[in-house]
């Protein structure tokens, strides 16, 4: 059985007039005028713990969008019995089997499940529609079919036989369960991170974020409806610190799937080291954290392109992806043109409600995330060696609106050109023209991360001395194009240093992760 490499799922336009508008309308519409219960799922059963929590919209926060039941430690103890019990059986369900559930999976958000997941995706996590779609619709559906067809790569990898002896590899699931912690910024990664180890034979206790828990719910009802079984997949809102202490104590821990912060990140690893003779198995630690992901521009370089990428990496979902620009470096002798095309492209951006689909940018997730940004902007605006070229302010009465921000700054060690804030802020240091390896040396050292990183050039040359000494600061490096937007399948999402374990999300590598090959000799 072989499943062909799928090509990308098309997104929806949504533009004006159009069918697939109406119906995404009446999704936000059905989403609006509910408020979801939000249990959690352990072996296949809802439970209400009755310790409840709130769901908001972002952009107008008075609106509560669901009430979620929070997992206390009992509750996370019996989870980890739960997906330790159907270990076995779903560890030797055939692939094939598995990869049909996924496909199905696929199927349902396609063709049954599209509209109703962009518009919870947009409603609670305050996305435009096109942005939901890109992601919480094609994202998703790419991550299952490619995942499908990466299957039929692994398992039909195998050794040679020789003469009178079989050689063959079976790819068992880790011995243990894994244990799957989702953000909020993208619907299609808390659908990956639980689903990757599931494909692999896994069973998984899944911690999505309780921001997005309103997208993360819809996920898990599909995936329920398409036959995962039960126990193999348990759904755990509930505050991290409780989850995470009970689930790093346990002996069958096998592995870790984590997209977040750095701070819990490295909390995790610390965990393990702390419980390392307690576990069976090395647990195998996969994740990404943040990112201060840099355009840099040389003087041959198209300076509307990169005034548009610079725009669109730092405030497309209001810079709340890893990947976002956050970093500019310009050469002096072209800052009078780029700056010009600032000023006209900045004159279209709208600030707003994702109901109102002219706006680009809407609010940050939450309060804490929007005081961090007003921090940020109030220090550059008291900074004597920064200014704000664009931008530079928020309000929170209704939602958490933080203006789209442009800092020009002197100092290329500048806080904000250092240190990941994740809103919709840029800083830019503009060198001169005569130090470009010199100012490609900085933009290297600048930061601790190595995500994503592009750069505008045209001269053969100029490139590839940007291309060797970056040649760690960026898993997904970019030449004339934007930092965001990797496709599954196209380019392999992830990156090193203080930026994660680079084990490239939808990919065969990451797959690779989840599973214990055992090699057999057998002599004939
Ligand atoms: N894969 C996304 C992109 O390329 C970013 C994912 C993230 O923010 O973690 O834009």
């Amino acid at each position: 059985m072989k499943f062909a490499k799928p090509s990308n799922e098309p997104s929806r336009s949504y533009c004006v007039g159009s069918a697939e508008r109406k119906l995404l309308k009446e999704a936000i519409k059905k989403i609006e005028s509910e408020v979801a219960e939000i249990p959690l799922v352990i072996n296949g059963e809802m439970v209400f713990t009755g310790d409840k929590g709130k769901v908001v919209m972002p952009h107008d926060h008075a609106h509560v969008l669901a009430v979620y039941h929070k997992a206390g430690a009992k509750d996370m103890r019996r989870a980890v019995e739960a997906a330790n019990g159907a270990h076995k059986s779903w560890g030797t369900v055939p692939w094939t089997e598995r990869a049909a559930i996924v496909l199905k999976i696929a199927e349902l958000i396609d063709k049954k499940y599209r509209y109703i997941l962009d518009a919870a995706t947009m409603m609670g996590q305050s996305k435009t529609a096109w942005q939901a779609e890109i992601e919480a619709a094609s994202e998703t559906i790419d991550y299952l079919r490619y995942g499908a067809h990466c299957m039929t790569e692994i398992y039909s990898e195998q050794p040679s036989s020789e003469e009178g002896v079989i050689n063959h590899i079976e790819y068992r699931p880790l011995e243990g369960f894994v244990y799957a912690v989702s953000p909020f910024n993208f619907t299609a990664i808390a659908a990956n991170l639980p689903m990757a180890p599931v494909m692999m034979g896994n069973t998984v206790v899944w911690k999505p974020a309780t921001t997005s828990l309103l997208s993360s719910w819809y996920l898990m009802k599909i995936f329920m409806e398409a036959g995962v079984p039960a126990g193999v997949l348990n759904f755990m809102p509930g505050p991290g610190s409780v989850g995470s202490g009970v689930v790093l104590a346990s002996k069958e821990l096998a592995g870790i799937h984590f997209t977040g912060s750095t701070q819990v990140f490295n909390s995790f690893w610390k965990g393990v080291a702390d419980n390392l003779s307690l576990y069976r198995s090395y647990p195998r630690i996969v994740g990404e954290t943040g990112g201060k992901d840099f355009v840099f521009i040389h003087n041959s370089a198209d300076i509307k392109a990169a005034a548009a990428a610079i725009l669109r990496g730092a405030f497309e979902y209001q810079g709340q992806k890893c990947s976002a620009t956050s970093r500019a470096y310009v050469p002096a002798s072209r800052w009078d043109e780029l700056y010009a095309e600032f000023k006209s492209m900045m004159a279209e951006v709208k600030v707003g409600d994702p109901r109102d689909f002219r706006n680009f940018v809407n609010a940050v997730i939450d309060e804490s995330s929007f005081d961090n940004c007003m921090e940020y902007l109030n220090y550059a605006k008291s900074a004597h060696d920064a200014e704000i070229l664009f931008g530079g302010a928020g309000d929170k009465s209704v939602g958490y609106f933080v203006q789209p921000t442009i800092i020009k700054t002197t100092d290329p060690r500048f806080r904000t050109m250092e240190e990941e804030i994740f809103g919709p802020i840029v800083t830019l240091y503009v060198y001169d023209d005569d130090k470009y390896e010199e100012t490609l040396k900085l933009c290297n050292e600048t930061s601790p991360y190595g995500l994503t990183g592009s750069v505008f050039c045209t001269e053969r040359e100029a490139l590839a001395k940007a291309d060797d000494i970056l040649r760690y600061a960026a898993g997904n490096f970019y030449i004339n194009d934007k930092t965001t937007g990797a496709s599954v399948g196209l380019q392999p999402f992830g990156g090193s240093r203080g930026s994660g374990t680079n084990d490239k999300a939808g990919s065969k590598f990451n797959l690779m992760r989840w599973c214990s090959p055992r090699t057999v000799k057998e002599n004939l």
